[in-house]
């Protein structure tokens, strides 16, 4: 089963032991307090010894979730397809940086990787070059083995990449810690589950005004936490609630803030775009805070370290954070976007070209998981930044300004292949 897409909370697990991570937490509440949830959530997903993401990865069947990219090859074809369409659409530039945030298992890269090998043709007088933003030792280790066979170099301190290597295809990647190591330049920027892995904060609207939520330490229970509101307003409270706030709970992610703005810039100051694909709203939900383990629901404040812990994104955050810099598209469902990008074409294609009944059911199984509603067609959505330049308003279309306008964003329009 996929992440689901609504509920918050679950079905609490009886904690399962004391773990270390418990243990540090417990001594850290103790002696200084509650801590807010975003703090918490950082700790229990990239505390760099005991982090959930930093020593399980979690990612795929065999983890605690799985992911489009893991489902079917096809969603990163498309994905793969969107770049290049933009790339074209933008007047072919020589040079660019494929920049993902989070690759998991990189599995997305390397469905990419195989679609601009096979349009090689297309792209052949392109330079292209990988650059991963990962901050867990585990899974860049994975990536590595996916993406080049193993075959990658620690870099020395100087350098701002920590590893790099050459894909199986022959195309150079590296490896940072953060997106500000990515050095400047024309980039396609990458983010599939990867804000919504991000720390939030959380407010409740109470008698008083807006409180933050906080994990503390249960006195009642040994080693087992709790939520509790702060006794009065926090610098959080203060700086992420808007006066026309009219939700009585809220979850702000500011770390996604900052990330979006980083993206907003570099893509006003050098070009490119940059894809966001992940669950969430457009700044209606509220509790959407949840832990999975093992393809289940899982207590948030059980155990921290075994479980993943994710929130919605909040695409009107994430409009409003790039601050004008550039355009805006989406959020738009998973199943329309896929849809628009061909999709069912591609599907046709590699019913016809298999001959074994499992494989055609396979085949049809993920299609269902990717694209019903009911699935993660309708919980996951589409999101994008582009360059003001690249969208096309529909009010200036028939100026005699545009005589030759741009094609439609591929995914939020219908693919046009010429
Ligand atoms: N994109 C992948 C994996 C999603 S899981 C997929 O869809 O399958 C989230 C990913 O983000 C993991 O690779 C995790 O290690 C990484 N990650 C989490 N927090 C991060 C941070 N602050 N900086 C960089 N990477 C982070």
């Amino acid at each position: 089963a996929a992440r689901l897409c609504s509920g918050a909370g679950g079905e609490a697990e009886a904690a399962g032991g004391a773990g270390t991570m418990l243990r540090h937490l417990a001594r850290k509440l103790r002696a200084s307090g509650p801590v807010t949830v975003a703090e918490y959530m950082r700790e229990a997903l990239t505390n760099p010894g005991q982090g959930y993401y930093t020593r399980r990865g979690g990612v795929g069947e065999s983890g605690d979730f799985i992911t489009s990219p893991e489902i079917s090859q096809v969603f990163g074809e498309l994905i793969g397809i969107w770049y290049i369409s933009e790339w074209m659409a933008m007047g072919k530039p020589s040079t660019f940086q494929l920049v993902e945030l989070g690759p998991g298992r990189g599995t997305l890269t390397e469905d990419i990787l195989r679609v601009f090998k096979q349009l090689s043709s297309v792209l052949s007088k392109c330079d292209v070059s990988v650059h991963l933003v990962e901050v867990s030792p585990k899974l860049s280790e994975m990536q590595a083995a996916m993406l080049t066979g193993g075959k990658v170099q620690p870099s020395p301190e100087d350098e701002s990449a920590y590893m790099k290597g050459i894909s199986k295809t022959g195309i150079p990647i590296f490896w940072y810690r953060d997106i500000q190591d990515v050095p400047p330049g024309y980039s396609f920027y990458l983010a599939h589950e990867f804000f919504d892995a991000l720390p939030i904060h959380k407010f409740q609207r109470t008698e008083k005004g807006w409180r933050e939520v906080l994990v503390d330490i249960d006195p009642e229970v040994p080693d087992q936490l709790r939520f509790v509101l702060s006794p009065s307003r926090t610098p959080a409270t203060q700086n992420f609630i808007q006066p026309e706030e009219t939700r009585d709970h809220v979850e702000v992610c500011p770390e996604a803030g900052v990330i979006v703005q980083r993206l907003a810039s570099r893509i006003e100051k050098d070009g490119g775009a940059a894809l966001v694909a992940d669950y969430g709203h457009d700044g209606t939900k509220t509790d959407t805070f949840r832990g999975f383990r093992n393809h289940k629901l899982h207590d948030v404040l059980s155990a921290p370290g075994t479980a993943d812990l994710t929130a919605d994104v909040d695409f009107s955050y994430l409009r409003k954070m790039a601050q004008g810099k550039t355009a805006t598209l989406g959020p738009i469902k998973q199943r329309e976007f896929l849809k628009n990008m061909g999709i069912d074409l591609r599907l046709q294609v590699l019913l016809q070209n298999s001959g074994d009944t499992a494989t055609r059911e396979q085949l049809l199984h993920s299609y269902d998981m990717l694209m019903n509603p009911e699935k993660m067609g309708d919980c996951f959505n589409f999101f994008a930044l582009l360059p003001h330049h690249r969208v096309v308003h529909p009010d200036k279309k028939d100026k005699p300004e545009s005589k030759s306008p741009l094609p439609p964003v591929a995914g939020f329009y219908e693919l046009l292949l010429k």
